[in-house]
């Protein structure tokens, strides 16, 4: 596993392609993958430099590599990107370095290589995976501690939360790439506490802010990955956002859990950020608490602990429909990191294989809320207005407490680290609709 900055990394390093310099969230030292389509050519993989997208596929076809190093390209220019999913992480690691030899700046790059370049703008980014089966984790430990404090105000935290990476198994099939519209959905819904449902749309529409932890796996059903190795089968990272219908899931959750107030859509940003070009933002694993329990020996390693966090910085953003027709620049909401939580990708990867569950390449894993500690860190409405008794005021006077129509949700996320170039997620958005 390469958990240690190398020359891609490094912050003088420039390319020959226009805008790549300096971009927030796409320069050289980022190249994270996507699928893409044009007006001329059906979805395939490209890689993000600067504003620009480019297609695998062609720099496959150029043959400008050779030999292993030709085969890791043909491998990563899929349909999908299952296929690069699944190969180890030394070979996602020598295809960072391709990308890097052949996108930097220095000797002339061939006319086949500059063909393969397209403009972003033109183009169209899909469902970056096929993805098999998605479990969304609890790690946010402030969003689980306050959202528990309006049930139990004394006792937030359930007695398991400290010692196991809790999650509910998501839906796959409702998955979708930022953009996709959020139609509200229509469900059994009830106040918590109440003892009658109604039917109708619901009222109490949120978001939740998340990172896409993106997930090789491999292991047979029976077999485990145990933590020392769970750290390599982290693909990469995006945001996602676990829309939850609040009403819906009130009624409806107890004793089993999530259903029809989340997985009625579930939306990732498009360009999967890889865990390789996230080296230099690589962090300890927060202390935890006095008194907290230590995780059991199958979630502890200590490279993990050393290296296995990720000091990712994340934001929510609100833009009504007013703020459109004003001219609005979109709200923030609310702002986190990576290091709000409570366990770290690999634990969320050993805990799900403990008991034999087979993970696939392209899982896909929502790492839970991310809020932050204080007033300005609640990733999701429930938590920015104590359950919608108090309202959200918006800079131009509008209020909230949960979504309304035209509302549009925009998720961000980057990097920035001194001596090192800032890389970015770029957004996972969606705006809310009534269905026709
Ligand atoms: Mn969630």
């Amino acid at each position: 596993m390469s958990v240690l900055p190398d020359e891609t990394h490094a912050s003088q390093l420039t390319s020959w392609v226009e805008g790549a310099d300096g971009h927030p969230d796409f320069p050289i030292q980022n190249l994270p993958l996507c699928i893409f389509s044009t007006a001329e050519s059906p979805p395939r993989a490209g890689v993000a430099i600067g504003p620009m997208l480019l297609d695998l596929a062609a720099v496959a076809d150029a043959g400008l590599v050779g030999g292993e190093d030709a085969r890791i390209l043909r491998t990563a220019a899929g349909r999908t990107l299952n296929s690069f999913f699944a190969m180890s992480a030394a070979q996602r690691l020598r295809f960072r370095h391709i990308l890097s030899q052949l996108l930097c700046a220095g000797a002339d790059p061939p006319p086949m290589l500059r063909e393969a370049v397209v403009d972003a703008a033109t183009a169209r980014l899909h469902l970056p995976v096929d993805v098999g089966d998605y479990s969304d984790f609890f790690a946010g430990i402030h969003h689980a501690a306050t959202a528990g404090r309006m049930f139990r105000p004394d006792n937030p935290l359930l007695p398991n939360y400290k010692h196991v990476p809790i999650a509910y198994h998501g839906r796959s099939s409702s998955v979708c790439v930022s953009g996709h519209p959020v139609v509200r959905p229509v469900g059994q819904r009830a106040a918590h506490g109440a003892t009658e449902p109604d039917y109708g749309a619901s009222n109490r529409l949120d978001y939740e802010l998340e990172l896409a932890i993106w997930v090789r796996g491999g292991n047979a059903l029976g077999t485990t990955i145990p933590i020392e190795r769970a750290g390599a089968e982290i693909v990469g990272f995006g945001l996602l956002n676990d829309w939850s219908a609040r009403d819906i899931q009130a009624w409806e959750t107890q004793p089993l859990g999530p259903f029809l107030g989340k997985n009625f859509l579930t939306t990732v940003s498009p360009f999967v950020v890889t865990a390789e070009a996230l080296a230099p933002f690589r962090s300890p694993q927060p202390p935890r608490a006095q008194g907290d329990p230590a995780p059991l020996p199958y979630l502890q390693d200590a490279e993990d602990q050393s290296h296995g966090a990720f000091d990712i910085q994340l934001e929510v953003l609100l833009r009504t429909a007013e703020m459109r027709r004003s001219g609005l620049a979109p709200h923030r909401l609310a702002r986190s990191s990576g290091l709000d939580l409570y366990w770290t990708p690999a634990q969320m990867i050993a805990h799900h294989s403990s008991n034999g569950c087979n993970l696939r390449p392209g899982d896909l894993f929502g790492s839970g809320t991310v809020s932050g500690p204080g007033p300005d860190g609640h990733g999701s409405l429930l938590e920015l207005t104590s359950g919608g008794r108090n309202p959200a005021v918006l800079p131009n006077g509008e209020t909230r407490t949960f979504l309304e129509d035209g509302d549009e949700v925009i998720l961000t996320g980057w990097c920035e680290r001194e001596g090192f170039a800032r890389i970015g997620l770029g957004e996972a958005k969606g705006l809310v609709v009534t269905r026709g």
